[in-house]
């Protein structure tokens, strides 16, 4: 079996042991990761995936930790942080922008600002990286990718068309793989129009969210079964304002956890589990989560 420190020599990206992951995550909570690693390319994430196989030890894709609830004691697993430059890069094809997984929402949005290029506004304040979007369909970007380029967990690359890939509420079957890059359809516009429409999109969510607090954004999805939206379903429930320790179900918006005051993951999780017994208790409700739990 691989030692871990022998990671280091084996990729030419940054390697940190033990690297606290409360520091890559928006709800600033969580243990450490036993390894985190930066590829600077795909042929280093190639090397990392073999070197997991090697050591036996499973591999965390971590994009900006904006859709994560980690465990205090951390991850025993490699974190691969698709942080290097290689992974951040747009470019324009026709009608079209190419753009590296590790790129983040609001960088995208930038570039298309500038650029005049339209049609995905929708997104604009989701504090993720395109990465994450595309596992989580976040801001419903599936319906703008035309491809996705891949490495599977055995260590090949594989690029997915558009008809090959079904995105729904909060899923993809891209979960699973190691998003490098996409293509993503825009229309030609202004950057005065563009800008418009990202502001409004903004303004929309910060009259809505609690986009100043330290969370992972919507903690539940929105039930099928019910005509409640899973905020509204919470509030109802009485749990706006109802803390555990230092974590605190938003006043603003009852589907947000927010951690006021040093959070552990314990403080999360006993909301969360005292939210959905009730859910269950009184409105028959099995509230599923949709932030992701590691550890
Ligand atoms: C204030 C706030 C507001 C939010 N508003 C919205 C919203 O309006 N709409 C919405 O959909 N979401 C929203 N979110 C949730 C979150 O921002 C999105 O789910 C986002 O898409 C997650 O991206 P990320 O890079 O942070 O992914 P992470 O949280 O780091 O990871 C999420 C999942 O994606 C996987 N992943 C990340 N990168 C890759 C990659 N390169 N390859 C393979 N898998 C990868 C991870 O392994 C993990 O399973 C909000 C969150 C916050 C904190």
């Amino acid at each position: 079996m691989a030692s871990f420190c022998n990671i280091e020599k084996i990729i030419r990206g940054r390697v940190l042991f033990d690297e606290p992951l409360k520091k890559h995550t928006t709800f600033r909570i969580g243990g450490p990761a036993r390894v985190w690693a930066e590829p600077i390319d795909p042929k280093d994430i190639k090397e990392i995936v073999s070197f997991a196989i090697d050591a036996a030890i499973p591999l965390e894709v971590i994009g900006n930790g904006s859709n994560l609830l980690v465990h205090d004691m951390g991850l025993n697993r490699i974190a691969i942080s698709l942080s290097a430059p290689h992974f951040k890069r747009a470019k324009t094809e026709k009608d079209s922008i190419r753009v590296g997984a590790g790129l983040h929402i609001s960088e995208m949005l930038e570039y298309c600002c500038q650029k005049g290029l339209s049609g995905l506004e929708r997104l604009t304040g989701i504090p993720g990286t395109i990465g994450g979007a595309l596992a989580m369909n976040g801001g419903d970007i599936g319906s703008n990718v035309e491809e996705v380029h891949t490495i599977t967990k055995s260590g090949r690359e594989r690029l997915f068309k558009q008809k090959d890939i079904s995105f729904g509420y909060r899923r993809s079957d891209l979960e699973g793989f190691i998003i490098t890059e996409a293509k993503l359809s825009v229309k030609q516009s202004t950057s005065v129009d563009v800008r418009a429409l990202c502001k409004k999109h903004l303004d929309e969510k910060r009259a809505t969210q609690d986009l100043g607090s330290l969370s992972a954004g919507c903690i539940f999805k929105n039930p099928e079964d019910i005509d409640l939206s899973a905020g509204e379903l919470v509030e109802s429930l009485g749990f706006k304002g109802k803390r555990c320790g230092g974590a605190l179900v938003s006043e603003k918006h009852a589907n947000f956890i927010v951690n006021s005051d040093g959070a552990s993951f314990g403080d999360v999780m006993e909301l969360i589990e005292m939210i959905r017994d009730k859910a269950k208790e009184e409105r028959s409700v099995n509230l599923e989560l949709e932030v992701k739990i590691l550890g």
